[in-house]
């Protein structure tokens, strides 16, 4: 007989049961928890010592890049995380080159919170601009695809391009920000990785209709062997290396430079905001509050009954959902009745589709053979 799994919660965390891959040990705390402890007890440092290994990273990438135009590079999407980013690097006198990939979504306010950030900060921006008939296509293909993670075209554009202007302009150090403070909880159930060029190309030449000519793409090579090795590539996360607590970081941005809060409104991309607040729910019950919020509680930001409480709140206000859907249907040139049909039940999974995923298990194989040969660790993140 089959047993139906129990709804169940963490009693530390917020996640729960709608991550299929969730275990629970016996006073009810789950797999993540355990995660997190195992993760931050090895790269983060939100003390005092934090602030001086970033400062030792910062001085090598200053003395590196010291003849070149650009020591660093990084990505601004106008979100927190990486506008604060962007000052706080400023503090440690690095001088990258910033790199804004457009998709097609942004936000009136991102683009105000993009411009506020390179002003005050006197970085070079770069934008590129993804030629939208081939983002159309592609979202559509995702979109008829059925799979989970929606937002994989504009991710993988975004590295993409990231990487490309890197080695064009011979920069080795990719300034990140990515954190734990904020994003240490990841189903990795709940959607698989964007940069899997075999799986988008897969979907692309099942529903796409137009050639991608000048889409940015990465090759399973190129991501794993050609950046990190052959370029020697690094990844800088200084969020960790610091109390990083977001509602501060907005106060901070506020009060520096006039940033725009995206409140309940569109957040930098209005189509990540419709694939997380209503097609991942809708279609497959992810709620990716959950795992945000869950990563706030360990990492102190944030009680548990404050977030068990965010969680109840409606994911969508009813009348901005039908103004969202009319306008991403009109941009993607489909109708909203489609768009509706799309984000209904039942999801498909990716790996009904081509993917890299035994490439991928391949090279973890030999990576831990030579990690456990060697006694190092292969990695490309500080
Ligand atoms: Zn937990």
């Amino acid at each position: 007989m089959k047993v139906e799994r129990q709804y169940q919660v963490c009693s530390r965390c917020v996640m729960d049961t709608s991550d299929p891959e969730i275990d629970f040990d016996d006073v009810g705390v789950c797999s993540h928890c355990h995660k997190f402890d195992a993760e931050t007890s090895k790269n983060w440092f939100p003390g005092k010592d934090g602030e001086q290994r970033l400062s030792v990273i910062c001085d090598g990438i200053r003395k590196e890049g010291k003849n070149q135009e650009y020591d660093c590079i990084m990505g601004l999407s106008g979100g927190i995380d990486s506008s604060y980013l962007a000052l706080k690097i400023k503090d440690y006198s690095l001088r990258p080159l910033v790199v804004h990939v457009d998709g097609g979504w942004n936000s009136e306010l991102a683009v105000h919170n993009i411009e506020r950030v390179v002003d005050y900060c006197g970085y070079d921006l770069h934008t590129q601009v993804i030629q939208w008939g081939e983002m159309r296509d592609l979202q559509v293909a995702y979109l008829r695809s059925g799979i989970a993670n929606q937002d994989a075209p504009q991710d993988h554009a975004f590295f993409a391009a990231l990487y490309k202007f890197a080695v064009k302009n011979r920069i080795r150090y990719v300034i990140s920000g990515g954190n734990i403070a904020t994003e240490s909880v990841f189903p990795g159930a709940w959607h698989h990785s964007a940069m899997d060029l075999d799986n988008l190309m897969a979907i692309h030449k099942r529903f796409g209709t137009a050639p991608l000519r000048t889409f940015p793409l990465m090759s399973f090579s190129q991501y794993y062997f050609y950046f990190p090795f052959i370029r020697k590539m690094r990844t800088v996360r200084p969020l960790n290396y610091m109390a990083y607590d977001k509602n501060e970081a907005l106060g901070y941005l506020k009060g520096r430079i006039g940033y725009k809060d995206y409140g309940r409104k569109h957040g930098e991309s209005i189509f990540t905001k419709f694939f997380q607040n209503y097609y991942l729910p809708k279609k497959f019950g992810y709620d990716k509050r959950r795992p945000h919020l869950a990563s706030q509680v360990l990492s102190g930001q944030m009680g548990r009954d404050e977030a068990l409480l965010l969680l109840e709140q409606p994911l969508y206000d009813s009348h901005e959902l039908v103004e969202d859907k009319t306008y991403i249907a009109k941009k993607l040139r489909i109708s909203v009745e489609e768009l509706d049909a799309l984000s209904t039940p039942p999801g498909k999974d990716y790996a009904e589709y081509k993917n890299w995923d035994r490439k991928y298990m391949a090279v973890k194989k030999a990576q831990q053979l030579v990690e456990q040969f060697s006694r190092k660790r292969i990695g490309n993140y500080s």
